[in-house]
């Protein structure tokens, strides 16, 4: 007990909290600021937003961006390329906000001196595809990071956000959060009027393709660790879509972007023995899913199921065909300074492998599922649409209010929207930080209150892990083996080996049935109830047992959406053998979820889809 009382807990209030600094926390920050010019705005980030989330590294190309002054595409034209690619199902009024808003947010990060690059004929910005447009994206965070830093009141970098706060005397609004200095381990108390989730999705949640001391090679952030999900679902907000999660076609070992290869170096796929092989399985996906195979572009999970289907198939390993494109010096530097500018492990892979794209056409392969909102799936809070665009179904408050009081969220976080990207993260960041603000300004002085009861339970809570290293650790049986606790490692393995085999991982090609999610969730339940044994012999541990306890939560969700949908949607993401076809009857809808944290229940709806774009 003696270990709680030297932490020293800091209390913070602000109008506005900002949960996590990346994209949409970034984006969030800056917004909130412009329009809430005398409020006080809290940037709160695990990592330093300089270099952090998802885009930490650098990016390549600005995946979303519609080029309207150019008369390229309309936002109408976005919504139906998204709605085309997630085989029907997106939220069509917040993808539409997003899309003609997004635009303006590129131009910002242009003034603010990303260097976008030029098509030398046009003067217009480079195209890598209908959608993207390349950069030289080295700096891309600490540029818009800056933006962020400089709107708001304080960034409190190295904070591990935890828990939210709700509002002591209204239960269904929140208050704040808390969370730990991963470096010096003090305890945080942040009290705000409203709280806008932004803290990305998740990775390692289902067993990686590369395990053991590989593990962290993931295609996605091995930080990104399903906070922007278990943070809202803990607290009661409605979930959308949590069964969508994706699967990407990716350079084997490495998972570099084939993106541009396709879109800008014009590659292209083939078998083992150099033959096409998409055209073969057209006929038996049209069977599973109808006309949807027919819509161009191809949605890109059907792609991946071609894929999965030909190398069960035997005729594996599927290549991309670089040998050509790679004649051309230009394309071959472009192919390569893909990799540079964001993916450099891929070009270290085919050096130690004597792979040269010149010379040999590259294998590829599928990843392991992760679940995130912005990217080509669109998982995440079910929220509240924009009041001149979204039926009235859709609309309870205010825009990207999520099913609680107060608290919004965008980027990864919200649910219905896919392929929104970096610049449409940041930009419904932008969104949901100007709701924030007149919520909080048509709030007035009815502030949030928070119980000292709550945050003071929280706090034991928080550090039980340590305290359980600390009265354990003599009981070790062997290494790191204890009778008493179990180590963030040892549960997040656990974890990742269910959601593998009983969830629709890579060991069972994806596929899931309702007895292995029936199983599946007895085991979560297990494991859920030894959550409480973890030790933690440092903050670093301390950080990871968090990180544990939110990716469970997040795949408790994950599971319980997959049992209720019954029917194979997304072939290539996932598959339920026992309903193996798309069934637009009973199913073209989207899921909702609401876990009660008292009783651990969870409630399962269907909500309508509403087609507002021709
Ligand atoms: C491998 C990869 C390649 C991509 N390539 C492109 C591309 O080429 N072009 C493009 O436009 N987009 C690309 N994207 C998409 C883009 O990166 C995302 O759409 C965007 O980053 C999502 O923004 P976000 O703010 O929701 O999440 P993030 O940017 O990931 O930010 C989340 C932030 O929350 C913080 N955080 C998490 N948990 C907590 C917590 N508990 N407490 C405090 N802070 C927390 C994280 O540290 C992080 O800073 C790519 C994504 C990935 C994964």
């Amino acid at each position: 007990m003696a270990l709680f009382r030297r932490r020293k807990t800091v209390f913070v209030d602000s109008d506005i909290l900002v949960v996590g600094g990346g994209m949409a926390g970034c984006g969030a920050t800056y917004e909130s600021r412009y329009w809430g010019r005398d409020l006080k705005i809290v940037c709160v980030e695990k990592a330093n937003i300089e270099r952090s989330g998802a885009v930490a590294q650098g990016l390549y190309a600005i995946n979303c961006y519609m080029g309207m002054q150019w008369d390229e595409n309309q936002p109408e034209d976005h919504v139906r390329y998204a709605r085309n690619d997630l085989m029907g199902l997106v939220r069509e009024d917040l993808g539409y906000d997003i899309a003609r808003h997004v635009d303006s947010t590129v131009h910002k990060f242009e003034e603010w001196g990303l260097p976008i690059m030029k098509d030398p004929e046009t003067g217009r910005y480079q195209r890598e595809g209908k959608w993207q447009i390349m950069i030289h994206g080295e700096s891309y965070k600490p540029i818009v990071a800056e933006a962020a830093r400089k709107a708001a009141t304080e960034v409190y970098n190295r904070i591990m956000v935890t828990h939210l706060l709700m509002d002591r005397t209204k239960p269904d609004r929140v208050a704040g959060a808390v969370g730990f200095n991963v470096r010096n381990g003090d305890f945080y108390v942040f009290r705000a009027k409203a709280v806008i989730v932004a803290a990305g999705g998740a990775s390692h949640i289902f067993k990686p393709r590369a395990v053991g001391e590989g593990m962290g090679r993931t295609w996605y952030a091995p930080w990104s660790s399903a906070s922007a999900y278990a943070l809202p679902i803990e607290v009661g907000a409605k979930m959308t879509q949590m069964e969508n999660r994706i699967v990407l076609t990716r350079f084997k070992d490495g998972y570099g972007p084939v993106g541009a290869y396709f879109l800008h170096l014009k590659t292209y796929t083939q078998n083992a023995y150099g033959e096409d092989y998409e055209a073969h399985w057209r006929d038996s996906i049209e069977q599973m899913v109808g006309d949807y195979v027919n819509h161009h572009p191809v949605p890109t999970c059907l792609r991946n199921h071609a894929f999965l289907e030909e190398v069960k198939a035997g005729r594996g390993p599927i290549r991309m065909v670089t040998k050509e494109a790679f004649q051309d010096p230009h394309k071959e530097t472009v192919g390569w300074e893909n990799f540079l500018g964001m993916t450099i492990g891929q070009a270290v892979v085919w050096a130690s492998q004597n792979i040269d794209p010149k010379e040999i056409n590259p294998e590829l392969t599928t990843s392991e599922p992760y679940v995130m909102g912005s990217h080509a799936t669109c998982s995440g809070a079910w929220a509240s649409g924009p009041e001149d665009y979204a039926p009235s179904e859709y609309q309870w408050g205010y825009n990207r209010m999520m099913t609680v009081e107060g608290l919004f969220g965008a980027g990864d976080t919200i649910g219905g929207t896919a392929h929104k990207f970096s610049s449409g993260s940041f930009t419904e960041g932008r969104i949901a930080g100007k709701a924030a603000v007149k919520y909080v300004n048509d709030m007035g002085g009815d502030g949030p209150e928070v119980s000292e009861a709550e945050y003071e339970g929280l706090r034991t809570k928080v550090y039980q892990p340590m305290e359980n290293y600390e009265v354990g650790r003599n009981e070790i049986v062997a290494g790191t083996v204890s009778p008493s606790y179990l180590l963030p490692i040892h549960g997040l393995q656990r974890l990742e080996k269910l959601m593998d085999e009983y969830v629709g991982g890579i060991s069972s090609h994806y596929t899931t049935n309702e007895p292995l999610l029936t199983r599946a969730l007895e085991l979560i339940g297990m494991l859920k109830e030894d959550l409480n044994h973890i030790g933690a012999e440092d903050l670093h541990q301390l950080q990871r047992a968090w990180e544990l306890h939110h990716r469970v939560l997040a795949s408790e969700a994950v599971t319980q959406h997959t049992l209720f949908r019954q029917e194979t949607r997304w072939p290539g993401y996932y598959y339920r053998g026992d309903h193996p076809k798309l069934d637009d009857t009973d199913w073209h809808c989207f899921t909702l979820s609401r876990y009660d944290r008292d009783s651990g229940t969870w409630e399962m709806e269907k909500a309508p889809v509403y087609h507002i774009i021709d």
